[in-house]
């Protein structure tokens, strides 16, 4: 490593090291009460594996570095920044999902998250993040820049998608059944690329008579798995940008966990609201807007609570209330909500692909659904429905994985 590529990786850190996070680098007792935390150390027991672990390969960076005195550098196992040593700095960003369980069990609040953006932020300077995420994320940003080029073909795609969005719930008649640029829209509401994220909800959302209006832009932030923050903001403010044009009442985030996260807790003060889907579909059955059969889900159905919208987000029960009206046959995965097992293909881990770690390091997740002995998986989150049904076909789970936006859908009650 050049010495132009070493100094540029300590500004980075430098740059990083907020007051949090420098607490984060000089608290750790070592009492080792995250390690089991971490379903890829309990899935593969490997020291490599545990937070810790993880978060000892930057601690030893920071003792070179930011910390004085030969002795204690020396105590600490200060390492001096290599080519070697950025191979542990990728295992630290990319054998971790920020699921941040770890964080819930440690005695300090160590956040691995914090850890982890740091190893990320320091892959880019290094030139060595994945490059498939860095170039999603530059799509985005494009998109952005050229939208009113694309809107003709994307309003002509939408329209496309009618058809099956009334198989599912019938028109009032003179109503638009996928709504584009709708001002002064109660919800905005935000999808993921493709029609599985805009047809259930898009009937959900009629049926409910919802004054609202779709998104031009798709909810996944990649500046967020890469660890980018200008790239991040970037992505996110179209949202944003549009959503205040439109004087829009809400934004709501499809079933996407770090979608979500971005929208409500990374980009500061809006003059409108940010929820989940799964909220909206709540709120929809609390106000008496639609009706569900539940004949329609006759078998058990269990869920898996997404990181980012459970454990970081606090949305818990939502969803709940929403399968308890889908179904009389809800149960549990133990452990639940806050102290639920990653599903193992989060932080970008899906999208760059990695199928070998995602299953070793999520068999403990495998085993918490099989012993539920459902035959419906729900979940709120395309990145977790992606790795659960993974999981299904490696793990041999029996399940059908579904969106609790799928399974509402197909239960509404066409009176
Ligand atoms: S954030 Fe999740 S994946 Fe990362 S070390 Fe902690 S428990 Fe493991
Ligand atoms: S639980 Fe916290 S203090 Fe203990 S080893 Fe893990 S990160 Fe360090």
């Amino acid at each position: 490593m050049d010495a132009k590529l070493k100094q540029e990786l300590i500004q980075t850190f430098s740059e990083r090291l907020s007051q949090a996070a420098k607490m984060y680098m000089e608290n750790c007792s070592r009492c080792g009460l995250c390690i089991e935390a971490c379903h890829a150390y309990a899935s593969s027991p490997e020291t490599r594996y545990t937070a810790v672990g993880r978060a000892q390969n930057i601690r030893r960076i920071y003792e070179e570095y930011f910390k004085k005195g030969k002795i204690a550098k020396k105590l600490n196992e200060a390492v001096e920044l290599s080519d070697f040593w950025m191979e542990k700095v990728y295992e630290t960003a990319y054998t971790c999902t920020g699921c941040r369980r770890c964080m819930t069990y440690c005695p300090f609040g160590i956040d691995t998250g914090v850890i982890q953006g740091i190893a990320k932020m320091m892959l880019i300077t290094a030139d060595q993040e994945p490059k498939a995420l860095s170039m999603l994320a530059d799509m985005s940003i494009a998109k952005g820049k050229t939208i009113e080029k694309t809107k003709t073909n994307f309003a002509a795609a939408a329209k496309n998608l009618e058809k099956e969005v009334l198989e599912r719930w019938r028109s009032e008649g003179g109503e638009d059944v996928v709504p584009l640029d709708v001002q002064d829209a109660n919800v905005l509401y935000v999808a993921l690329a493709g029609k599985h994220s805009i047809i259930p909800a898009a009937a959900i959302m009629n049926a409910a008579k919802e004054k609202w209006s779709l998104s031009y832009f798709e909810a996944v932030n990649f500046g967020a798995f890469v660890g980018n923050p200008a790239k991040t903001k970037e992505i996110a403010g179209r949202i944003i940008d549009e959503a205040k044009r439109l004087n829009v009442k809400e934004v709501v985030i499809c079933e996407c966990g770090t979608a979500y996260r971005v929208m409500k807790h990374m980009t500061g003060e809006k003059p409108f609201g940010v929820i989940t889907f799964a909220e909206l579909i709540a709120r929809y059955i609390e106000q008496g807007r639609i009706k569900l059969d539940k004949s329609k889900l006759p078998g058990k159905v269990t869920y898996h609570d997404p990181c980012q919208i459970a454990r970081q987000g606090g949305i818990y029960e939502p969803p709940r209330y929403v399968l308890n009206h889908l179904t009389d046959h809800f149960v549990e995965m133990t452990p639940n909500r806050q102290a639920n097992w990653c599903c193992g293909g989060g932080g970008g881990l899906v999208a760059i692909g990695e199928k070998d770690f995602r299953m070793k390091s999520a068999k403990v997740k495998a085993d918490q659904v099989k012993a539920t002995g459902a035959e419906v998986l729900c979940t709120a989150c395309e990145n977790c429905h992606t790795q659960l049904s993974d999981l299904n076909e490696h793990y041999g789970l029996g399940v059908e994985v579904m969106y609790l936006s799928d399974l509402t859908a197909k239960a509404l009650v066409q009176d």
